[in-house]
């Protein structure tokens, strides 16, 4: 193979924000006949679709978010696309959509790093390039039922560091509405739970607060999560507690912090149902997610009761900071990684 250095895109990677920008190339994969046909790459990044196709009409659709980057070493990687190869095959069982299997999964995912590898922000820019599989009906459909034919698509698009000038604690709202239904698809990644958790959520951005605090939807007394991020607390004596609950989506990140929490920093982790009446008691707060890692709350409002964690409005608690530097600098290869989180692609 012919060397060749990469040119690098002229982008301004400290300054890029979240906003989608087209990259060069996306894959592709159709699903008709009762299986997946093989995928291609293109460059084309309009998507046709018959005007009956089931997303449009009963909104069948599933989706995953990774992130590629450059790490210490110069190599382009990405952190454990395995588990959301197998989260999105989960999520294709609820919604009665045929599971994209999980090594073309995460061949879609090298392939468009590949031919995308320029756009892929330089280590220590804080950028990275996120990726986006999703899959969606095609077929038509009008009495209600899952659709025949289905799209597998990837695409990336360059994203800028997510705390600009410090990760600033944020104010979070105990919201009136519920994000899921008890037995229902808050557990799956589904375009769905997104429609409907919109409204609470400009709700609250106009009443001044950046997320919701989501109730559990059986009983609202527990908590659930922000509807794009899981929590994790921490309490006085340092010990990790994350919510359990059937309708919590499973977080990639906070399933790996609590990895990290147990075996890098030797912490105790709980994992159990969490009242809002104890919130209170814990000392830090933070939301776990792939775009952020994790963001500190300093302070939750339930209908004006103000509950303010003494990690406070500045700054990280320390736990949660031990918790974030530890999964970056894995992330990034500065610190050794399990076997298997990392994915080298170039
Ligand atoms: C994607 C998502 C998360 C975060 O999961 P990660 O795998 O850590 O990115 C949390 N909650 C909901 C509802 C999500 O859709």
């Amino acid at each position: 193979m012919e060397d060749t250095i990469m040119e690098k895109k002229d982008l301004d990677w400290g300054n890029i924000g979240f906003t989608y920008m087209p990259t060069d190339k996306r894959y592709v994969a159709d699903y008709k006949d009762g299986e997946w046909g093989e995928g291609r790459l293109t460059a084309d990044p309009t998507v046709v679709i018959n005007e009956c196709a089931g997303i449009l009409q009963y909104c069948q659709e599933i989706f995953e978010g990774l992130k590629a980057y450059t790490t210490e070493d110069g190599s382009i990687v990405t952190f454990r696309p395995d588990l959301n190869a197998e989260r999105m095959m989960d999520s294709a069982v609820r919604l009665e959509m045929p599971p994209f299997p999980k090594e073309r999964f995460l061949e879609a995912v090298d392939a468009v790093v590949r031919e995308n590898a320029a756009w892929v922000p330089p280590y220590g820019s804080g950028a990275t390039l996120y990726l986006r599989p999703y899959m969606f009906a095609t077929g038509p459909v009008i009495g209600v039922k899952p659709s025949m034919e289905y799209q597998f698509r990837l695409f990336a698009t360059p994203v800028g560091p997510y705390f600009k000038g410090g990760a600033k604690p944020l104010t979070i709202c105990v919201s009136d509405f519920d994000r899921a239904a008890p037995n229902g698809t808050g557990h799956v990644k589904a375009g769905l739970n997104y429609a409907m958790s919109l409204h609470a959520s400009v709700t609250a951005h106009a009443a001044g607060y950046d997320e919701n605090m989501f109730l559990d939807p059986g009983t609202r007394t527990f908590v659930e999560e922000t509807g794009g991020a899981n929590f994790l607390f921490v309490t006085g004596d340092g010990e990790v507690v994350t919510p359990k609950s059937d309708s919590i989506l499973p977080s990639i990140t906070r399933r790996s912090l609590v990895y990290v929490a147990e075996h890098y920093l030797g912490l105790k982790v709980t994992q159990r149902p969490v009242k809002l009446a104890e919130l209170k008691d814990f000392a830090e707060c933070g939301l776990c997610g792939t775009a952020a890692v994790i963001s500190p709350v300093g302070k939750v409002v339930d209908h004006g009761r103000e509950i303010c964690f003494p990690s406070g409005m500045e700054e990280m608690g320390p736990v949660t900071k031990k918790l974030y530097d530890t999964l970056t600098g894995i992330q990034m290869g500065e610190i050794e990684a399990p076997e298997g989180w990392i994915r080298k692609i170039v």
